[in-house]
Order: structure tokens, then C-alpha cells, then sequence
């Protein structure tokens, strides 16, 4: 082994240094003319942030596109068709679309359109769209225990009242 700096035999363990971000290996004597070489794992550095930003960006994009869509829109479809009475085909000539598209909706491999969804819907006589109203209030929606349970003894107290 032969120092990178002055080009002398290295007896001993020969030295890794750092002079001008070049790695040398040296001996003894010219290893105090750079920085010792730290011990690094470059890999699993460089590649952590990047698998997190690969992460959070498709899952932004998903919650977008399916906030107006329903959960359940393939099975909506697939059951507003047959009860119609359509085939895959009848429908897609209805609302003018290909049959691979009903296909893709049916099965939720395709996310239909917010203008592909008002279509289904008038056709099949279904709702697939989230409308911002529908969220409001409704009293029977809500959850949690009612204000009041009547006991057993209050029910038929009622139902004697009533007699
Ligand atoms: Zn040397």
C-alpha cells in the first residue's frame, strides 16, 4: 500500500482522509494534512425524505378527487342498473359513454366524473354525488343517545293512557 500523498511504503493501518472532498488514503504522517473520514451510510440518508414525500402526495390527490363521490359508488351503479333492468351495454349507450367505462366504474377501478355521476344518476334513478347540503342537520342521522328513553314502565303506562 503506497500513501496517495507523498507516495511512500504505509507501514501500519493506512489512513483515510478527506483533502479538497477527495477520499486519499495515506500514511500516518500526511493524515493530519486533511479531515479523517467519518464513518457515513449514505444510502439510508438520502433515501428516507424521499419515500415520505412519495407517500403524502397520492394521498392528497385521492382524498380530492373522491371528496364528491360516494364510498360505495361501484356498487350503486352496478345495483341502480339491474334494477332497471339494463345491461352494461344498454347503459352506456344511454349516457353516451364506452361500455369499458361502466366496466371500470362498476368494478371501482375508475372514479366517474362529477359530469359522468349526474348522468348514472338521472338514468338510474341513484344518488352517487355528496352534496354539501345533504350534510346538514338531519335529526335522525345524528348519533349519540336520544334526549329521553322512556323505561319499560313509562311505555306501558303510555300504551294504558292510549287504551
Ligand atoms: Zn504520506
Amino acid at each position: 500500500m503506497i500513501c496517495e500523498i507523498c507516495g511512500k511504503e504505509i507501514f501500519g493501518r493506512p489512513k483515510r482522509i478527506v483533502v479538497d472532498r477527495a477520499e486519499l488514503t495515506v500514511c500516518q504522517d500526511c493524515s493530519k494534512l486533511g479531515e479523517p473520514v467519518a464513518e457515513r451510510r449514505p444510502a439510508a440518508k438520502a433515501t428516507s425524505p424521499r419515500i415520505i414525500a412519495r407517500r403524502a402526495a397520492p394521498r392528497i390527490s385521492k382524498e380530492l378527487l373522491e371528496s364528491e363521490v360516494c364510498e360505495d359508488f361501484s356498487e350503486r351503479v352496478r345495483r341502480g342498473r339491474i334494477a332497471a333492468g339494463m345491461s352494461q351495454e344498454d347503459l352506456a349507450k344511454r349516457i353516451n359513454e364506452k361500455v369499458s367505462v361502466i366496466q371500470r366504474v362498476e368494478s371501482g377501478r375508475m372514479v366517474p366524473s362529477v359530469r359522468l355521476c349526474r348522468a348514472l344518476e338521472r338514468t338510474l334513478k341513484i344518488k352517487l354525488l355528496i352534496e354539501a347540503e345533504a350534510e346538514e342537520p338531519i335529526p335522525r342521522a345524528r348519533p349519540g343517545p336520544a334526549p329521553h328513553e322512556p323505561t319499560l314502565g313509562e311505555l306501558a303506562r303510555i300504551k294504558r293512557k292510549g287504551q
